[in-house]
């Protein structure tokens, strides 16, 4: 079969959609702004082919994405369908990314892992290379995608995360996207040597790229080794792709006054549709009659997606305040919860959080079964085994219990939980394995100078204890039973 540079004819058919798909999205929104029927819009044209090689080379789905404002054609390549684009665009009822509550063009697809942007711009790379350290925690193979335009580069957040997934290895590809103009101001005057892959230059375990990002063939080749080396966790990458802008920053934006007519003249000479156009032509794999005939179809497609999304129901009043938290959490205002000592700043973090954790368990249980704990370390079970093990269904016990005279909540795990319902597997060890080592902070043991009418009251149900083989010869055990100094009775107690 017929292939160039690697794709056959149905996937540079595809790809070429996605490109005029995007390109006529972005014309289709600047007729709508100019109609009144919405009110900002930042373009895509221009960058089509550097997103669209991109896309080509991750896992929809399985790999995150935290792409920046005009990184649309990225999102059709990994599948998020036109119309939505479109119901966000018009602030529809039915979009997807926010009910019609977030600016356009900024992307998010919970299903693709498209992760929304803050509006500062630059927040993104911090949020991807924490998202990439969690990958590499976890043993995953999963990518990230992080992207921004030249001119981001000069916020701190870049170099912070370019500090952190060199040193850590993270499996994280950066992609900036160069079309020269930070708004208005040229990458000459805005970036240190004119440069981002020069500036970029030192840091350990980051590989550098640096292509023409109108050319979706050269800038493939940048993903597919970037991709390959950050799933083999050797390290991150940054790919610097050469676009041009074919439209202003954003709508409210004339580049006309800044920039020469003969520069925006060069820039449409190195449209990455046109390119894409000729390789294929030339390639002899697609001819201009095919190319015309899917520009056709899309500008129709667009058109009528268009006419479709503005008959879309708007959203109602009522749902003003919806989306303003997750339904995971519970929005309700508490009680002001003072601290009576003064405390440092970082402790009183820790107690926020540990509040958090408390509302978080506060109804989950756990199965419970020593031949679970006892599994983990190695130890088979035999035929007929004593006390303990589990050969029935283990019991599912509260992960927290009320005392009863007290009312006094305590955690009741220890190795022998598992299996939270409702979670999956590795999910619910990562909470259990918190939960124990939260709960087994020291001092794990106290010392008592004992003198005759004290007392100890012990209270199983606040004990941790670990399942765990026992060397009763040489390691000495912690309060196998309790007495009342002087009572005869509890003196005799075991
Ligand atoms: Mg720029």
């Amino acid at each position: 079969m017929a292939r160039l540079h690697g794709f056959q004819k149905k996937e540079l058919l595809s790809v070429y959609r996605n490109m005029v798909l995007t390109r006529r999205l972005d014309e289709k929104m600047m007729i709508l702004i100019r109609q009144g029927k919405s009110f900002f819009h930042i373009a895509c044209s221009g960058h089509e082919g550097a997103q669209l090689a991109a896309a080509c080379n991750f896992k929809p789905g399985e790999d995150w994405f935290y792409p920046y404002y005009r990184d649309a054609a990225l999102t059709i390549g990994l599948g998020v369908d036109s119309k939505d684009h479109l119901l966000a665009f018009l602030a529809r009822n039915d979009d997807p990314i926010s009910g019609g509550r977030q600016l356009p063009q900024h992307f998010s697809n919970e299903s693709l892992r498209i992760v929304s942007q803050s509006s500062p711009t630059g927040t993104q790379f911090l949020h991807a290379v924490g998202s990439a350290l969690t990958r590499k925690w976890e043993k995953k193979k999963e990518v990230v995608y992080v992207s921004s335009g030249e001119g981001t580069t000069s916020q701190g957040e870049f170099h912070e995360a370019l500090n952190w997934a060199s040193r850590q290895k993270l499996p994280v590809i950066f992609h900036i996207e160069d079309n020269s103009y930070a708004i208005s101001v040229h990458i000459s005057e805005q970036t240190s040597g004119g440069s981002v892959y020069s500036m970029v230059a030192g840091y350990q375990n980051l590989a550098r790229y640096n292509v023409d990002g109108t050319d979706f063939f050269e800038t493939n080749l940048a993903f597919q080794k970037a991709v390959e080396r950050a799933r083999k966790g050797i390290g991150p990458s940054v790919i610097v792709s050469n676009v041009v802008r074919l439209l202003p920053h954003s709508s409210s934006d004339d580049q006309r006054k800044y920039r020469l007519e003969e520069d925006l003249e060069t820039d449409k000479k190195r449209d990455p549709i046109l390119r894409f156009e000729e390789a294929c032509v030339n390639g002899k794999i697609i001819t201009e009659k095919e190319f015309d005939k899917i520009r056709n179809e899309v500008n129709n497609r667009v058109d009528e997606e268009a006419e479709w999304a503005e008959q879309q129901d708007h959203p109602p009043k009522s749902s003003a305040l919806n989306y303003n938290y997750s339904p995971n959490s519970s929005p309700e205002e508490t009680d002001f919860n003072e601290i009576s000592e003064k405390v440092v700043m970082v402790d009183a973090i820790n107690h926020a959080l540990s509040e958090e954790m408390k509302a978080r368990i506060a109804d989950l249980s756990a199965y419970h079964s020593l031949f679970y704990s006892q599994s983990q370390i190695g130890h088979k079970v035999e035929e007929g085994a004593g006390y303990g093990f589990q050969d029935k269904e283990s019991p599912l016990r509260p992960l927290i219990k009320i005392h009863p005279e007290t009312g006094r909540p305590a955690l009741l795990i220890g190795r022998h939980a598992h299996n939270i319902p409702g979670m999956d597997q590795d999910e619910s060890r990562k909470l259990l394995d918190e939960l124990l080592e939260f709960a087994c902070q020291p001092p794990r043991t106290y010392e008592h100078q004992w003198q005759p009418g004290d007392v100890i009251a012990w209270d199983n149900r606040c004990l941790m204890h670990r399942a765990r083989p026992y060397d009763h010869h040489n390691q000495a055990r912690v309060m196998r039973h309790v007495r009342i100094a002087g009572d005869p009775e509890s003196e005799l107690a075991a």
